[in-house]
């Protein structure tokens, strides 16, 4: 569609850009139209794209990929959110994307009207660069915590996404009907300890099935859902006893809690916490001042490496062979592209993929394998609200294979 040349800055689409320019001049100056025809709004829209072409990253990702892992840039990765009344969430994007691109940040953001939440991979000589652009540039983001990864070599992300969306975390709550600002209170790793040496605390993981699989607090109650969304409902039901309970909430970094709090508390719960900078800033903390850690496993994180070691503990299987393992990947089938746990052995045994008719779809020649992606049934539909759920341990694993079947009754 476009006439782009690739050189090391990025498509270039300049070339396009001249000819159709002058290719609109002559037009519109030949032509006395009452109404531009379609292909005019088209190409409008074209140039208004190109011309906002710093404002998004148009290299393709896998050589943006290739010049991250080849550089040797000491880089960090970091989340952060921060919840603020934003009036026009589109143009502060725009002006945070071009902050941020200078100081070579990559990484994925989210902006609504109601905040910012995000996680990204810096150059590490440009942390405090960060902080200053940021808090004079937008005072409201002053004293933001930055939740610093650790068990990283800061090369989680290879661009940059700032995405305006409804809300920066999708918990489906109607916040019209509750007080956002009346939060449970924040606790601090000490904190966290003492009060869950009281036997009356409950404790609960606000995260989905996938990441508390390999990595929770001890006797933590780990609801199996898919979404946070889903979560707040199960969670209120679960604990509908419970309600003058000490309440320690958590999530990855914070984010969930603080409107999960909330919600909790208008819902009738009377000592509601959560962890303050969620599971990474207790690690951080316990860390640094010598606590003993609660916390069993791995944290899962959403970007490139998909967890972080907290404690030496393995605590869940490879869903194939039941082998202690706790390595999530993504089923190498386009199509299917399941999130899963998979130890080495199996990963050679199928190929990186999650079940058998993965492996062997991979194994037919692309043509077929286009032909027959929609009509055969992976563990994962790659564009699906389904594509976190892990398989479960073994499923399709069978000696023989969907793929298989189909192919004999196709060729008889
Ligand atoms: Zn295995
Ligand atoms: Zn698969």
């Amino acid at each position: 569609m476009y006439i782009c040349q690739f050189n090391e800055g990025g498509w270039d689409t300049k070339p396009l850009r001249c000819w159709y320019s002058s290719f609109l001049s002559v037009r519109a100056a030949s032509l006395q139209l009452a109404q531009p025809p379609y292909w005019w709004h088209l190409l409008t829209r074209t140039n208004q794209l190109m011309k906002r072409k710093r404002l998004y990253n148009l290299v393709n990702s896998e050589e943006l990929k290739r010049r991250m892992l080849e550089s040797d840039e000491d880089r960090t990765t970091l989340s952060f959110y921060r919840y603020h009344n934003l009036e026009n969430p589109r143009q502060f994007r725009n002006q945070l994307f071009a902050g941020l691109d200078e100081l070579g940040v990559c990484g994925r953001i989210y902006v609504a009207k109601e905040g910012i939440n995000g996680q990204i991979s810096i150059p590490t000589a440009h942390l405090n660069n960060l902080r200053e652009y940021l808090e004079t540039t937008f005072p409201w983001t002053e004293g933001i915590r930055f939740n610093i990864a650790i068990d990283d070599d800061g090369k989680s992300f290879y661009k940059l996404k700032i995405k305006v969306r409804e809300k920066i975390v999708a918990d489906g709550l109607d916040d019209a009907t509750f007080d956002v600002t009346k939060r449970g209170q924040h606790l601090s790793a000490r904190e966290v300890n003492e009060l869950m040496d009281n036997p009356e605390t409950v404790v609960i993981d606000m995260r989905n099935h996938y990441e508390s699989e390999v990595g929770h607090f001890e006797g933590a109650i780990c609801p199996d859902v898919e979404t946070f969304r889903e979560a707040l409902p199960i969670v209120e039901e679960m604990l509908e006893s419970k309600k003058d309970k000490p309440l320690i909430m958590y999530c990855t970094g914070g984010i969930r809690c603080e409107k999960a709090s909330a919600y909790y508390l208008h819902k009738g719960f009377e000592k509601v916490y959560m962890i303050d900078g969620g599971i990474i800033e207790y690690a951080r903390q316990c860390k640094e001042q010598g606590l003993p850690i609660r916390f069993r496993g791995k944290n899962f994180v959403f970007d490139e490496r998909l967890g972080e070691r907290i404690s030496e503990e393995i605590i869940s299987e490879c869903h194939q062979c039941g082998k202690p393992c706790d390595a999530h990947k993504d089923c190498a089938n386009d199509a299917c592209h399941i999130l899963f746990i998979q130890c080495d052995e199996c990963a050679e045994k199928y190929d990186d993929c999650c079940s058998a008719t993965c492996s062997d779809f991979l194994k037919l020649p692309e043509e077929k394998q286009s032909e027959l992606r929609d009509q055969i049934e992976f563990n994962g539909k790659k564009f699906g609200k389904g594509r976190y759920k892990a398989a479960r341990k073994g499923a399709g694993l069978s000696e023989t294979s969907q793929v298989q079947e189909y192919l004999k009754s196709v060729i008889g």
